[in-house]
């Protein structure tokens, strides 16, 4: 049976846990702690935490009653869960900023494509409580090390702003003013009235072409928003985090404010978006807590992996086993498997050949395990007390007292 459309397996040949872990290792080393909020929640939560006017709320979620009647919805992202899980625990009275990580399977009902999905996951990172430019910067910086640190180097950054509550209501009348006067159909139209930002993101070379005289957001900021865009992007440059000015850059979440940003890869077609975030400071209040300003993105871990066969990169995979035992006849059989527990006992990784393959099939599962080394266990070294060591990468062997494997390995390997 296949799976459901717009969903994939994991299987280990895919190597999805160390592009995972990887995209979320430069956070790790930043001091963000781990954080797992349900998969699913209320679906007011998102109603009003994603917003009711963009298309994730309106069309994609993936929402159902419980038993008792209750509306929930599977998390179409994560921003929003893991912030009402730190208001729920109180963490924002605490130390700040509450800086978190997290990674994990979202779902948007949207039609499957390359590189987009219905059940598809992301790793994000949030700094809530402080709006402070640098702190912006260090949260965009992890962002391009995530991608650079897999060895990507086709990852382009756009950053803008999109204002505050004090410029942005100017800002979007005009706007609203400049779209009314175009040729537009019936759909942008509406589309216009609700979020006119989201117009200047449409893709239609039609709608395009009549956009370019459109009056934009970075020419409307009011001095204290630009001169937040001016020390966010003074601190990624001495980051040496390089950065594309996107002024038509608009996000599907309605809660972004001011610092806004999207990773691009140009190897991907269609869905060229590998990342993206922003500064969403309103929405603490709209899902019913204090004022409380936050930073965050979210990186796509299939695009990721799209991007990295697009750039020729050799994905990271997950390590093998260091020791692969292979027991030639029943005798040697018994002793490997309490050989290989002892093995994995002392800290050492360890498998052995199960089944009667024989020696050639071992040696191919040997082989195949990644093992740097293997330990060919017949009846007569048993007896002898010894065991011949095979150095898989030299093909070299040297015979072993048995009471001294373990030491043995554990030195060759450390
Ligand atoms: P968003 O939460 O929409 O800002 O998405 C952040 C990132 O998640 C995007 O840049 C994509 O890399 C990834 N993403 C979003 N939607 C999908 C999807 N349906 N399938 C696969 N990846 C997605």
């Amino acid at each position: 049976m296949p799976a459901p459309k717009g969903t994939y397996d994991v299987l280990p040949a895919a190597g999805f846990l160390p592009v995972r872990d990887g995209l979320l290792a430069p956070a790790v080393r930043a001091g963000y702690g781990y954080a797992e909020a349900p998969v699913f929640e209320h679906t007011d939560l998102f109603a009003r935490g994603v917003g009711e006017s963009t298309d994730i709320v309106a069309k994609e979620m993936f929402t159902f009653s419980d038993r008792a009647d209750r509306s929930l919805t599977l998390r179409p992202e994560g921003t929003a869960g893991v912030l009402r899980a730190v208001l729920d625990a109180g963490l924002h009275k605490g130390q700040l900023p509450v800086k978190l990580r997290y990674a994990g399977p979202m779902f948007r009902a949207e039609r499957p494509q390359a590189g987009r999905y219905r059940q598809f996951q992301q790793v994000g990172i949030e700094a809530l409580g402080l709006d402070d430019p640098a702190l912006d910067a260090e949260v965009v910086a992890l962002g391009a090390q995530a991608f650079a640190g897999l060895g990507l180097t086709g990852v382009r950054l756009l950053l803008t702003s999109l204002g505050d509550p004090a410029c942005r209501p100017a800002y979007r009348e005009a706007l609203t003013a400049f779209l009314g006067g175009l040729d537009l159909d019936e759909d942008t139209r509406r589309r216009a009235q609700i979020n006119p930002l989201r117009v200047l993101d449409d893709k239609r070379p039609a709608v395009q072409a009549q956009l370019a005289d459109a009056p934009l957001m970075v020419d409307a900021l009011c001095d204290a928003c630009a001169a937040h865009l001016d020390a966010v992007r003074a601190s990624l440059d001495v980051l040496g985090v390089a950065h594309e000015p996107a002024p038509r850059l608009v996000r599907g979440l309605d809660y972004y404010m001011r610092t806004t940003f999207e990773f691009v890869h140009d190897g991907l077609g269609a869905q060229s978006a590998v990342g993206g975030g922003g500064r969403y400071d309103g929405l603490s209040e709209a899902i019913g807590g204090p004022p409380l300003p936050g930073i965050g993105w979210a990186l796509g871990v299939e695009r990721t992996q799209l991007a990295l066969q697009a750039e020729g990169v050799a994905p990271p995979v997950e390590p093998g086993v260091q020791v692969f035992v292979v027991p030639l006849g029943a005798a040697a059989k018994s002793s490997a498997v309490p050989l290989v527990h002892a093995l994995r006992a002392a800290g050492l990784s360890a498998d052995l050949a199960y089944g009667d393959r024989g020696m050639k099939g071992a040696m191919k599962a040997a082989d195949r395990s990644g093992a740097a080394y293997a330990v060919v266990l017949g009846d007569r070294d048993l007896a002898a007390g010894t065991a011949p060591l095979k150095d898989l990468r030299t093909g070299e062997q040297t015979p072993v007292a048995l009471d001294a494997l373990t030491t043995h390995l554990q030195e060759l390997l450390s």
